[in-house]
């Protein structure tokens, strides 16, 4: 580039300069041919005049008889310098004094001089009357040098006589100054005749003669006409131009290709990764104004950086918990907080809820945030499905994003400015939700829920991004939820028996143990009823075992129509059944037991038997009582207290229940007051407050105790 600005201030002067001197020195060289030619004229008329003044006086001596009287007047009148008259045999018969030496060089000779020239000579015959020869007759004039001046003075340029012919040429006399003759000497011996040429020492040469009417080898030369001193000025001009485009190239390298290297550099840091490269600003030119901006780019380029690498930590912290949290919890409410948290912090956004579908058809928020200044209403936040921005996303399944357009909000809509709502559906659902709100045709599946949030950060409206986000955590949400409900289905399932539904052996001890701690700290009862079904192997034998199975899950069902909710029933095996009484006497049992035998034995089970033949099967229940504390210490001795009394049962013929007495006496229905009988006998007069179901659930399946929503078992109130 400072090559090129070198270029650009220097290059047009040295053209200039060289223009210039080519153009003088054109000039220069014309106008001295021209005063050369001029001057190459006038020596010759010159030369010619002098010829025709020697040609007049050589004919007045000839034309006169007194030769020597006319010769003298002729050279007295300074016609000619000398003039000498001979005979036929060259004799010399007048010749005035004073005449120049020899040789003389005769007008009309223009043959190239072999010697040096002393004279110019014209000869005239002489003749007599007849026309014979006489003699004749030449006038001279001497060639010196102050004809030489006089050439010179009539031409007005220098002039030099040359003496012999090339190659031994030399000078016979000049009007040069001194040392030019030599300079004229050398150029004029490579110089064709007419032909014009520059000596070094700036003089033009043109050689003139010989030539018909012009004798004398002469060279005229003219000083160049060149002001003094172009060539040393236009060097020095030039090398100005140098000087000053070297510091022009400078001053622009410093103005110019300096900064720029300074911010090509930069910008290749920038490029590598370095955002903390910055330029000096050293002008408020273009330069400096591109300085400035690259500067306020990288700044702010390294800004947002700092930003996204910090709000990127900070995501990759929250990912990290709501990672942590899925992957270690079935904690349903704190899954749902975590992700609802990780949400707020991905979108920027001031409140939330995470919102799940109730069998009732509600939207029930489980989780919210930031809520409670926005909640219309009091409480647990509900939507009906299908009411207000939540409730028609669940509804539609489509996710929904704006700004709400009336300040005072309906029930179930927050008091925000904008918002966001996405619906999440079981995993297996697996549908792709378009992002406009209520589209047509979209939902195939009722959605588990809805992840809403509300007022984004700066007050601008969720964008396609906040959509794509909060997608991806309702869908951690969808599965959260889904695994939660998966681990309690099976916890529910290993825990229950999948012919009748009711609870396990497993479950028997576990609740046994339960039951006997809180009714130890609470000073109360609990009765364990030991149920098995009458010779069943018979109905086996004769319905088939398919038959036997209908039998058991029937009377499962009886079962769990006549107990209360808070009792739980239990098979405990083949045909052995067990129902716990929480807070139950004897008294209260024995009344449970009575039901239990009249639902069994009074109706009739309809079975496909054999041959595919629809029978009607009557069946019995022996029953065994025992209660803590009364018939033992601990659970398990308790239910072998009952097994005992139900093995009385049996013996006492079936269709029956005992009552175990204090691990000796067995209270039998039939006693009639003394003994086991006793306990039968006498009906209780006081009957627990026992709110039994009579009737089965309505979906007709036998259930093993109270379930929650999720299906699975309640937990019951510790206090209770
Ligand atoms: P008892 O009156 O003395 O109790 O006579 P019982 O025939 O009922 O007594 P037992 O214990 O000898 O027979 C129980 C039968 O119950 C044996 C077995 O075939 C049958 N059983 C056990 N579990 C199942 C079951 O899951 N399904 C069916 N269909 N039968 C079962
Ligand atoms: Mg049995
Ligand atoms: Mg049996």
């Amino acid at each position: 580039m400072t090559a090129a600005f070198l270029a650009v201030a220097f290059g047009p002067i040295l053209f200039g300069a060289v223009f210039v001197a080519s153009t003088v020195t054109a000039v220069d060289r014309s106008r001295a041919t021209e005063r050369l030619a001029v001057a190459a004229a006038a020596a010759r008329t010159s030369i010619d005049a002098l010829c025709q003044q020697l040609r007049a006086a050589a004919d007045a001596v000839a034309l006169t008889a007194d030769h020597r009287g006319a010769a003298t007047q002729v050279v007295g009148r300074g016609l000619a310098a000398a003039v000498q008259v001979t005979d036929v045999t060259g004799q010399i018969i007048v010749a005035t004094p004073n005449a120049p030496p020899a040789p003389w060089r005769d007008c009309g000779d223009h043959a190239r001089p072999t010697g040096p020239v002393a004279a110019l000579a014209v000869r005239v015959e002489l003749h007599d009357i007849s026309g014979a020869a006489l003699g004749t007759v030449t006038a001279a004039q001497p060639v010196d040098p102050m004809l030489v001046a006089r050439l010179a003075a009539v031409t007005g340029v220098a002039v030099t006589l040359l003496d012999g012919a090339a190659p031994t040429l030399t000078v016979a006399h000049s009007t040069e100054s001194d040392g030019g003759a030599e300079a004229v000497l050398a150029a004029a011996s490579a110089l064709r005749e007419e032909g014009v040429t520059s000596t070094p020492d700036g003089r033009y040469l043109r050689r003139v003669g010989p030539a018909p009417g012009q004798p004398l080898p002469l060279v005229l030369s003219v000083p160049s006409d060149q002001p003094p001193g172009l060539y040393p000025v236009l060097i020095a001009v030039v090398l100005l131009a140098a000087l000053l485009g070297v510091a022009v190239a400078w001053r622009l390298a410093r103005v110019t290709t300096r900064p720029l290297v300074e911010l090509a550099g930069a910008v290749d840091r920038v490029a590598a990764g370095d955002l903390t490269a910055r330029v000096p600003v050293r002008s408020g030119d273009e330069i400096g104004r591109l300085a400035e901006a690259f500067n306020r780019m990288t700044r702010e380029t390294g800004g947002y950086l700092a930003a996204l690498a910090s709000s990127r930590d900070q995501l990759r912290g929250h990912l990290a918990v709501l990672g942590d949290t899925l992957a270690s919890t079935h904690d349903l409410q704190r899954i749902l907080r975590v992700i609802l948290h990780s949400a707020l912090a991905a979108t920027g956004a001031r409140a939330g809820a995470v919102l799940l579908t109730e069998p009732g058809g509600m939207l029930v928020a489980q989780c919210t945030e930031g809520l409670d200044e926005y909640w219309a209403g009091t409480g647990t936040p509900q939507v009906p499905l299908g009411s207000s921005v939540v409730g028609a996303v669940a509804a539609t399944g489509q996710p929904c994003r704006g700004r709400m357009e009336t300040a005072a909000a309906s029930p179930g809509e927050p008091r925000c400015g904008t918002y966001i709502a996405v619906p999440f559906a079981a995993p297996e659902a697996g549908r792709t939700a378009d992002s406009r709100c209520g589209e047509e045709g979209a939902a195939s599946a009722r959605p588990l829920g809805v992840l809403a949030l509300y007022d984004r950060l700066g007050g601008e409206e969720f964008d396609d991004d906040d959509l794509a986000t909060l997608q991806t955590f309702a869908g951690h949400v969808a599965v959260a939820v889904d695994n939660v409900r998966v681990h309690e289905e099976a916890q529910r399932l290993s825990l229950t028996d999948p012919l009748t539904g009711l609870w396990n052996y497993r479950y028997l001890r576990e609740s046994l143990r339960r039951e006997v701690e809180r009714a130890n700290r609470f000073g109360r009862m609990v009765s364990v009823l030991v149920l098995d079904l009458d010779r069943f192997k018979k109905i086996n034998d004769t319905y088939g075992h398919a038959a036997g199975d209908t039998v058991l899950a029937e009377f499962a069902r009886r079962v769990r129509g006549e107990i209360r909710e808070v009792d739980l029933a239990f098979r405990q095996g083949g045909e052995e059944f067990v129902v716990l009484l929480p807070e139950t006497d004897a008294r209260g049992a024995t009344i449970v037991a009575e039901r239990l035998g009249a639902a069994t034995r009074n109706t009739p089970v309809a079975v496909l038997g054999h041959a595919g033949v629809q029978e009607s099967i009557g069946f019995t229940v022996s029953i065994g009582i025992a209660v803590y504390p009364d018939h033992a210490e601990t659970g398990l001795r308790v239910l072998e207290a009952a097994d005992e009394a139900l093995y009385a049962a049996k013996s006492a013929g079936r269709d029956t229940w005992r009552v175990a007495q204090d691990t000796s006496r067995i209270t039998d229905p039939g006693d009639g007051g003394t003994g086991v009988r006793a306990a039968h006998a006498a009906p209780p007069t006081r009957e627990m407050p026992v709110s039994a179901v009579t009737s089965s659930p309505i979906d007709g399946l036998p259930r093993a105790g109270p379930v929650d929503a999720t299906g699975a078992p309640a937990e019951r109130d510790e206090s209770a």
